[in-house]
């Protein structure tokens, strides 16, 4: 289950990733659009200025023609004896020739009423001979003195030209107009085929704007602003066009002919439908045209998709990247924050159990402390015995003394005055021990004499032993013996079990105790008495806390506290029924090598 939280963000996440995804889109698009049209615009100026020089090439060298045949003086006699026939065939002779030379497609002669007198195809079924043409501006402006350019269709030929005019002027006057006509169409042929090898469309206009030139043959004669009945009746009166109607092309946003706008993109109607262009133009002032480059831009849009798709899919795996980043940050920084949680808890646990174990280890020193007094207990009566003694000595001693003294008795007196210096040293010593043996012990590990210590061990108990008869054997190595541990906790464990044997031998007559001291792969002590054992079912239990047999104030915990003793200084303690009868305690410690 979600909490309503992480549901919220999950969402928000999703969103997010969505309109990124939709940004990337948005901008790939537009980027690719971009950079697809900054490549054409160059490429359509250029093939732009490619077009325009190429039909200033193909028009410049007719544009002088005109001025130089209407020097001719032939042309001027024509004009003057338009009757006689045989200067006006002279005359178109000459022009047909110079028609064939230069390639033009007709060169005719108007007198200055606008009618062919003469024409290069003054043979031919359309011949221009005797047709007027007044209407074409072309005359009015050589009839005004100057060159005069114009296109059309020829209202005889029905065929699309260029038209350049002169005046024949003589004696000052104009006399008549010679005109060269240019046939456009092999100039469209040619530019079509350079716009076909270039994937793009030609289109030239005209002020009017209907084109006139057309790499599409269904733009041909069309125009490219709606025209209005006003317009269609202008077109019709200039006869421009000759007898060819004019009609609109469909174009989509309406094609504005003054505006410039920084990308022109129109749909324009052709013949398989319609299709989108972009339009480069510029203008050739001289001709009046308008020539058009229209790019097509459908392979821009062709490639479009995979574009889009290639982005869509990098976004993708970079938001992926980028989700699966920030889980596993927020993953490693959960963990981290775990893994320091749980540090601290068990930093707390650490300190708590320390706390514990310290509290327990005093505890344990109590225990440890109690137990020693309870055998000290038990041992008191032969304690107090073995100080009233001396002191009973010391009194007497001291009473005799005084009796010697009196006497003057003076060497006796001091032969008993060294007795009580002696017998209070054996006091002072037995108090010592007992302060030593008392003390609370803080259990540090040292090098000890073992000697020693069973000595001083054996010193607490020896009244009572004394007390109770017992025969005390001690079997000791020649050479001295040294354990690594605290003294006073192994004369605890000593002393604790000598009290044990002295109480089971109390049944007994006799009474034998013998402590013997091996050295071999350890240290080996053993306690023997000639009591009546350890009863079998009970050799383990004894070792445990409050297991007591005993009748006097024993708790029942000396056993166990001797083998924690001795298992704190890395040995062990067991028990067993000697042979000819008696318990047997076996203590082993590790040998000690430190001097
Ligand atoms: P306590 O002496 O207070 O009973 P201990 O732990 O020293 O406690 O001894 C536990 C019991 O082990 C004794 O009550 C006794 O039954 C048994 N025990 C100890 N030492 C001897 C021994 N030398 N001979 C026979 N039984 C013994």
């Amino acid at each position: 289950m979600h909490s309503p939280t992480s549901t919220r963000k999950r969402w928000l996440i999703s969103l997010l990733t969505l309109l990124g995804l939709g940004l990337t889109l948005a901008l790939s698009y537009w980027y690719h659009l971009e950079q697809g049209f900054a490549r054409i615009q160059p490429l359509a100026n250029r093939q732009l200025s490619e077009v325009i020089n190429f039909i200033d090439g193909a028009l410049v060298r007719y544009e002088s023609i005109p001025h130089v045949l209407s020097t001719n003086p032939l042309l001027t006699r024509a004009l003057e004896h338009s009757g006689n026939t045989e200067e006006i065939a002279a005359i178109n002779r000459y022009i047909e020739e110079i028609q064939h030379v230069t390639e033009a497609s007709d060169i005719y002669l108007l007198n200055n009423q606008g009618t062919a007198i003469a024409a290069s195809n003054w043979q031919k079924p359309y011949s221009f001979v005797g047709q007027n043409y007044a209407f074409r501006p072309y005359f009015t402006e050589a009839i005004a003195g100057g060159l005069g350019r114009y296109y059309a269709v020829g209202t005889a030929s029905n065929t699309r030209g260029f038209y350049f005019s002169y005046p024949v002027v003589d004696k000052g006057k104009v006399r008549g107009i010679i005109v060269v006509k240019v046939d456009i169409s092999d100039i469209e042929a040619q530019l079509t085929g350079l716009a076909k090898a270039g994937q793009y469309e030609l289109a030239i206009s005209g002020n009017d704007n209907v084109i006139f030139l057309a790499s599409m043959d269904s733009w041909r004669l069309k125009s490219l602003t709606p025209l209005t009945a006003a317009d269609q009746q202008a077109i019709i009166q200039s006869r421009r066009y000759a007898t060819r109607e004019v009609s609109a092309l469909t174009i989509n946003p309406p094609y504005d002919a003054i505006a410039k706008p920084t990308r022109a993109l129109y749909r324009i109607s052709h013949d398989d439908g319609s299709e989108q262009f972009l339009d480069t133009k510029s203008s050739m002032i001289k001709a009046g045209w308008q020539v058009h480059i229209l790019t097509p831009t459908k392979p821009l849009y062709a490639s479009l998709p995979l574009v889009m798709l290639l982005s869509a899919s990098v976004y993708l795996l970079l938001a992926l990247a980028l989700l699966f980043s920030l889980e596993r940050r927020k993953n490693m920084l959960r963990m981290q924050q775990t893994h320091e949680l749980l540090e601290l808890r068990v930093k707390e646990r650490t300190q708590a159990l320390e706390d514990t174990n310290s509290k327990l280890q005093e505890t344990q020193d109590e225990l440890i402390q109690a137990a020693k007094l309870t055998v000290i207990g038990s041992l008191s009566a032969s304690i107090n015995h073995e100080i009233n003694q001396p002191l009973a000595a010391l009194r007497s001693y001291a009473q005799n003394t005084q009796t010697l003294l009196q006497r003057n008795m003076l060497d006796k007196a001091n032969d008993n005055l060294s007795t009580i210096v002696s017998l209070a040293d054996r006091l002072a010593e037995i108090v010592a021990q007992f302060k030593s043996f008392t003390r609370k012990s803080p259990g540090q590990d040292k090098v000890n004499s073992l000697n020693e210590t069973l000595h001083e061990a054996l010193t607490i108990v020896k009244p009572e032993i004394d007390k109770q008869q017992i025969h005390l054997m001690l079997v000791l190595p020649p050479q001295p013996v040294q354990f690594l541990g605290d003294k006073v906790r192994l004369q605890q464990v000593l002393v604790n079990l000598c009290s044990n044997a002295i109480v089971a031998m109390q049944q007994v007559q006799q009474r034998q105790l013998t402590i013997s001291v091996n050295v071999a792969d350890s240290i080996c002590i053993q306690i023997k008495d000639s009591g009546s054992g350890v009863n079998e079912s009970q050799m383990e239990k004894i070792f445990e806390p409050y297991f007591t047999t005993s009748q006097r104030q024993g708790l029942g915990l000396g056993l166990s506290i001797s083998r924690r003793i001795i298992q704190s200084m890395n040995g062990s303690i067991s028990v067993a029924n000697a042979a000819e009868g008696g318990a047997e305690f076996n203590i082993s410690l590790p040998l000690c090598s430190e001097e």
